[in-house]
Order: structure tokens, then sequence, then C-alpha cells
């Protein structure tokens, strides 16, 4: 059971490369194509340059959570513009991307469970979030169960769902039609620099000449930026998830526990998965930045899988100075489809039963993994790199990129247009790294 993602296949594909565009896109994820989509619809021409398929790796493989709920502080204001953006997405569409505002809730099984996430309320406070506490009575009323198995729930009724695999491609299809150049099977190799500054890109399909450059390539990010030079703290995760087929509603929220969390799926079924069950590959770029990633690791230690294998070799085979007339490592690899971690799945699904009621019997009928782009505190870089004029990131989205990827692609738009981005950035600011100022808020 593999994930077999909706293309886009939107109308450019295998037509012309335009020679010149005012701004180049690395990356068909939700982040580059919504940034297209705003660049579009700003007037701007904009090229969108995907090596695979619109919306082939985490952007159709994530659970499909826009949340406020929960987030790093520092998200808020982003989070908090994406998804109004997102309610304009969902109208403005002439598809059916599954956008429901139908909460989002995480439940707790212990007093101390509920304590720590009361802890997050004085955030919600701050920017007048709806966030709350959940009685016993009302989590139960919620769930539909009447066991009060628990303590209580965090809940945000303004917090919403989408269908990843549909939003992402049909965002690039409005970018088309709004005049972005989307281009699947073309990955860019490099970057051609004038004067100093960026002046272009060049594909495996010829080069681009544009004033400025968004990267928005995932798991891809820091080898690109290594091989101009630059080193970002950015390692890949593989998380796995399963979905079910249509089954009785048991809620609209999205629902968060320990051991397992779900979340209506637009065709009646439920994608069921477990938060921080990962597994990760040792490689060249842990060891690197071994240091950067350890207060994360220190945390997460018991949830992680931790492996040594040909990750670690591949890694190490793959050279980072590569020429722009030769194939490189984004062509070798279109796709990033990694199998699933069954057992992992099984036992979420065991667990899901024994929380829910409702799900016992229930087999799942689709299992896929996603690599997620983890930063050393978990929050993503956006905006430019020192040392490379006119070229903007917009990575390392940690596990939560999907809910706030418009906003991501809205102010990248606003930066590569040289407008003032309409939320303060400094806290995803690239130099963060260099400098050591990496806070990283314990995850709830
Ligand atoms: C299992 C799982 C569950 C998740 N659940 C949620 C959730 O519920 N809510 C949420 O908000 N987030 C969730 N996420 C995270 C979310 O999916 C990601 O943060 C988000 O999709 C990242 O988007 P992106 O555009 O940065 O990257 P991606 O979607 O990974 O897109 C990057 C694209 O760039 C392309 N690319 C890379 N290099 C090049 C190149 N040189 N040339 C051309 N193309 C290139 C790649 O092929 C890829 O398609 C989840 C992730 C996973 C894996």
């Amino acid at each position: 059971m593999r994930l077999r993602t909706a293309a886009a296949t939107p109308s450019e594909q295998m037509s012309a490369l335009p020679r010149a565009s005012e701004v180049v896109v690395i990356g068909g994820g939700i982040a580059g194509a919504a940034t297209a989509y705003y660049l579009a619809k700003a007037g701007v021409p904009v090229t969108l340059c995907e090596k695979g398929r619109i919306a082939g790796e985490q952007s159709s493989r994530n659970w499909g959570w826009i949340r406020k709920q929960g987030r790093d502080p520092r998200e808020l204001p982003a989070i908090i513009l994406a998804l109004r953006l997102w309610e304009e997405i969902a109208g403005a569409l002439d598809e059916d991307i599954g956008w429901h505002r139908g909460g989002v809730a995480y439940l707790a099984e212990s007093a101390a469970e509920l304590a720590r996430y009361e802890a997050w309320l004085p955030h919600a406070r701050a920017y007048q979030l709806d966030t709350r506490l959940l009685s016993p009575t009302e989590t139960d009323a919620l769930l539909g169960q009447d066991g009060r198995r628990f303590a209580g729930a965090l809940f945000t009724a303004s917090d919403a769902r989408a269908e990843p695999a549909r939003a992402v491609p049909a965002l690039a299809r409005a970018a088309a039609q709004s005049g972005a150049a989307i281009h699947e099977g073309c990955a860019v190799r490099t970057l051609e620099m004038q004067a100093g500054r960026v002046a272009g890109v060049v594909t495996e399909r010829g080069p681009i000449a544009c004033r400025a450059v968004v990267l928005a390539g995932g798991a891809w990010s820091a080898l690109f930026l290594r091989h101009l030079g630059v080193e970002l703290p950015q390692l890949n995760v593989k998380a796995s998830v399963q979905r079910t087929g249509p089954v009785p509603l048991i809620t609209q929220s999205a629902v968060g526990a320990t051991r397992a969390a779900f979340r209506r799926r637009q065709d009646g079924g439920y994608t069921i998965a477990r938060s921080g069950a990962v597994t990760f590959d040792l490689t060249p770029a842990a060891v690197r930045h071994f240091r950067a990633f350890l207060p994360a690791l220190r945390e997460k230690w018991g949830e992680i899988k931790l492996r040594l294998g040909r990750a670690f070799v591949d890694e190490l085979t793959t050279s980072v100075s590569w020429a722009p007339d030769r194939p490189t490592p984004f062509e070798r690899t279109r796709v990033l489809d990694s199998s699933p971690d069954h057992a992992v799945l099984d036992q979420v699904m065991r667990d899901a039963a024994n929380l829910f009621p409702q799900l016992r019997g229930v087999r799942p009928v689709e299992r896929w993994a996603g690599m997620i782009d983890v930063t050393p505190d978990e929050i993503p870089v956006l905006g430019p790199v020192d040392g490379i004029p006119g070229l903007l990131v917009a990575t390392g989205f940690s596990g939560h990129g999907f809910g706030i990827g418009p906003a991501a692609g809205y102010l990248m738009a606003q930066l590569a247009t040289g407008r003032a981005p309409s939320v303060d950035l400094h806290p995803f600011r690239f130099a963060r790294f260099q400098q050591r100022d990496v806070t990283r808020y314990p995850e709830l």
C-alpha cells in the first residue's frame, strides 16, 4: 500500500521553458505553489520548476491539519495570516480542496498532560485566539463517547483542515491560470550569478534569466544550498501515515492523542497516524549538525527510531559540487517515496481502536511515508540568504508547513517584489543559525 498522489499536470507542463522570468521558484510543494500563486495574481512573471510532480513529496503526504493551536508562539502571526489566506483560497478556487473549519483537539489522558496544554493558553490569549480547555464531559461529547476516558482537551474551534493531495495541485493550477509558468519534471541544477547577485537559474531543460529566486525545496533545500557553499542545518525524518476507507463520522475535528491522531477526510475516511513516531537515518549531515539538534533529540529520544544504514553511505557519496550541464541528485530522485513503517502503523491502528471505539475493526486501505525537513528550532527559514543577493529561502517547516504554507508563499511574494512583509520575519531569518541565536520551544 503506497501513496498514489494526484499529479497536478498543469497546462504548462512540458511546454517550452521561458528564457526569462521575473522570479523563479524552485519546488512545487505548498510553499512554492503558494509563492507562484501570489506572484502570478500580482501580475509578476513567475516560473515554478519542480523536479518531479507538484506536491509529490511532503505537501501531498501530510495529515492535512491547519492549526494555530500548540504552535511555537513565534509562528502565530504567520499562521493567523495563513488561515485567512486558506479561507480566501478555498473560496477563490474552482475546485473543492476539502477546506473545513472543524477545529483541532489535543486530548489529555492525564491531569499532567492537561496542565501542559493549559500552559499554552497564554500564547492563545496574546493573539485573542479561541483556544480553550474542554472538560472531560465536553471531550466525550466531541468524540461521541461517554466513558470519561480523557482528562480533557485543548481545543481551537477555528482551526481547520484541507485535503493536501488536492489543495496543492489546485493551487498550482490556479497559479498557472493567473499566468505562472509551471514546469514539472524540471530540476533546477544551480544559480547563475552576475555582478555578485542572482541573475538566473540553470535547469535540466536550459537556463532561465531572472531577478530573484525563491528556494522552496523541502527536504532538498539544504543540498541545493550546500552546493552554493551555504550550510543550512536541516535534517530529514521519515513519518508514516495511513488512511481508512469511509467510516461513520466520529467528529469533524482533527483529534490528537499521544498514541494516535486522526482527521476526517473528504472521502469519508480517516487519516490516522501518530505524532513523533518517526524514523531518522543517521547521515553525515546529522553528524555535522549534531550539536544544533541535540536539544530536539533529547526531547524526542524515546519516540525516534534511529537507523544507521544506506542513507549514510548515499549521502556520503553524493557530491555537492556538480556541473550545470550534467544530471544532478535532484534528477536522480524525482519523488522521495520511502516505504511506510508498517509495524508503527499497525500499533497506531491498535491504539486508535482502544482510544476511539468507533474505529474498532476498521482496517487501513492505504499507507505511505513522507520525509519531513526539520530545523534545530523547528521553525522555518523565511527570507534572504546573506551573501547571495536575490536568493530567498522558504523551507524547514519542521512538520507543520502545510497549514502555514499559504502565508509562506504570500510573504515570499512580498519579499521577491521588494515589498515589506506583512509579518515580522526576524525569528525566521537564515542568519540565526550562524549567530547561534536558536531557541527551541518544547513541542506540545
Ligand atoms: C507525514 C506528514 C504529516 C504532516 N502533517 C502535517 C499537518 O497535518 N499539518 C501541517 O501543517 N504540516 C504537516 N506536515 C508538514 C508539511 O507537509 C510540510 O511542512 C510542507 O508540505 C512542506 O512544504 P514545502 O513546499 O516546503 O516542501 P515539499 O512539499 O517537500 O516540496 C518541495 C518540492 O521541491 C522540489 N524540489 C526540491 N529540489 C528541487 C530542485 N532542485 N529543482 C526542482 N524541484 C525541487 C521537490 O521535488 C518537492 O516537490 C506533515 C508532513 C508529513 C511528511
